[in-house]
């Protein structure tokens, strides 16, 4: 799997505000800000301030960092009106899509779910 070093890496950068973004909320461990190109009316990325390269790793170091990163994930769904009709998505490794390694997940939302099961 590709990992990146901080110095490198986009959401660290993000994070340090040296990238700007579009940011709708923040804790002290994680921030969430609108993705630059929104899969739904609503599509924004909550992140870890601590840089780990997947949600899993991010897991097996600081459960409070994992926990909180749902939290606000949560506190965002509340805040743009979706508390009861969202998805959070967690993308691990670049076969299932994931190409920022800096651990996020996906808070989507304002259109038609489909039926399936995924
Ligand atoms: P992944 O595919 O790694 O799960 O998700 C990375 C997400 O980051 C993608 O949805 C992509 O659109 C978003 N993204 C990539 N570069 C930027 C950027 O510079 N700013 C913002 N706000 N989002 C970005
Ligand atoms: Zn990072």
């Amino acid at each position: 799997m590709t990992s990146q070093t901080p110095s490198d890496c986009l959401f660290c950068k993000i994070v340090a505000g040296e990238i700007p973004s579009d940011r709708v909320a923040e804790s002290e461990r994680s921030i969430a800000f609108r993705d630059i190109s929104p899969a739904a009316p609503i599509h924004v990325l909550v992140v870890p301030r601590r840089h780990e390269p997947t949600v899993g790793a991010l897991a097996a170091v600081s459960a409070e960092d994992l926990a909180d990163v749902f939290r606000l994930a949560s506190r965002v769904a509340e805040q743009e009106g979706v508390a009861d009709a969202h998805r959070m998505i967690v993308n691990t490794g670049s076969d299932a899509g994931q190409t920022i390694f800096h651990a996020h997940v996906h808070l989507i939302a304002g259109a038609a779910f489909s039926e399936g099961r995924m």
